[in-house]
């Protein structure tokens, strides 16, 4: 039996729905396709993350252009964690990441990882054309697209987005990894949640792509484009109690971490401070899963400290999302 539900109309309601209220109109996962002159359908996916509103917002606002006129090509539309969204929240206690259950997956089988299979294979039969999955994120990060294939079609894919690029294969389980074995496929990272210029600059992206008669196979011009490789994921240990107040914790963070994403940041820098004595308090994994700690941080004088230059992403003064997802990612430039 199906796990996926499917519309093939646009329920008028969805125009006027709200990231909170959407739950109520959907709330089961929903796959909605709509046809388009073109036929090979773009696939959107919105709300895997439901404390990232700008999604739904940017693609409504799509929605709206259309309203009383043909959709230059068919869409299919995944309107992911509802529930979550009905409370802004990234996911309930009870359910997995959205993002993290794709095929590919490390994460143990689960209605959601079938829900997720189910949805890859109904739309590889569809021919896609291209999939766009679109997040916000909590910390200070600029606008950028991320790949998980270096291939031309979908490097154009992420440049017509922004010059900042994000090439990585882990974590896995993540959309625009599933996809990207069947057409080009891209993350959206738009910034924090709740600014209108995210919800424009999402929306002028979609409005870009339905009207693309094709992607180029040629190569983004080098001056075009700054791309980056993820190389480590950095998790603060499950056990340790920090904080960015609290001078009591274990691990006592700087208050200005945030402001350095995206900033190639010097080795000797400080992250934090750690209590006397204490072992080191986060654990950084490379694409291949091996832990890298030693690499990237020492502890100094009781501080946390860079061992090299690196440039990180994702930082949040967020403790929560800190928990669910990561501390952080690192990064290095790549020459193509
Ligand atoms: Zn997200």
């Amino acid at each position: 039996m199906s796990l996926v539900k499917q519309i093939e109309y646009l329920p008028i309601e969805l125009l006027s729905a709200t990231p909170t209220s959407v739950h109520f109109l959907f709330p089961e996962p929903t796959l909605i396709h709509l046809e388009g002159k073109q036929k090979q359908p773009l696939f959107i996916s919105v709300l895997l993350h439901g404390n990232e509103p700008t999604s739904f917002l940017a693609l409504q606002k799509l929605l709206l252009k259309f309203k009383d006129t043909d959709l230059p090509r068919s869409l299919s539309i995944f309107l992911g964690n509802t529930e979550a969204a009905s409370l802004g929240l990234r996911r309930l206690e009870n359910q997995p990441d959205y993002n993290r259950v794709w095929p590919g997956t490390e994460l143990a089988k689960s209605k959601e990882s079938q829900i997720m299979q189910e949805i890859v294979e109904i739309m590889r039969q569809k021919q896609l054309f291209a999939s766009i999955d679109i997040h916000n994120n909590t910390g200070l990060n600029p606008h950028y697209a991320c790949i998980n294939k270096l291939d031309n079609q979908y490097l154009q894919l992420a440049s017509l987005f922004a010059r900042l690029v994000v090439y990585f294969i882990r974590p896995k389980g993540v959309q625009s990894a599933a996809f990207a074995e069947i057409c080009p496929a891209v993350t959206l990272e738009c910034g924090k949640p709740g600014h209108q210029y995210g919800v424009n600059h999402a929306f002028e992206y979609l409005n870009s792509c339905i009207h693309l008669t094709q992607i180029s196979y040629l190569p983004v011009p080098a001056q075009d484009i700054d791309i980056y490789h993820t190389v480590a994921q950095v998790k603060i240990n499950q056990e340790i109690d920090f904080s960015f107040n609290n001078t009591k914790s274990e691990l006592l963070l700087d208050k200005d971490l945030e402001r350095m994403n995206f900033t190639e940041i010097p080795a000797g820098t400080q992250l934090g401070a750690v209590s006397d004595n204490a072992s080191m308090p986060i654990t950084a994994k490379d694409e291949n899963g091996e832990i890298v700690t030693e690499k990237f941080f020492s502890i100094v004088d009781n501080t946390l400290q860079l061992n090299k230059m690196t440039m990180p992403s994702m930082l949040t003064l967020d403790e929560k999302v800190i928990r669910q997802d990561c501390f952080c990612y690192l990064m290095e430039r790549m020459n193509l």
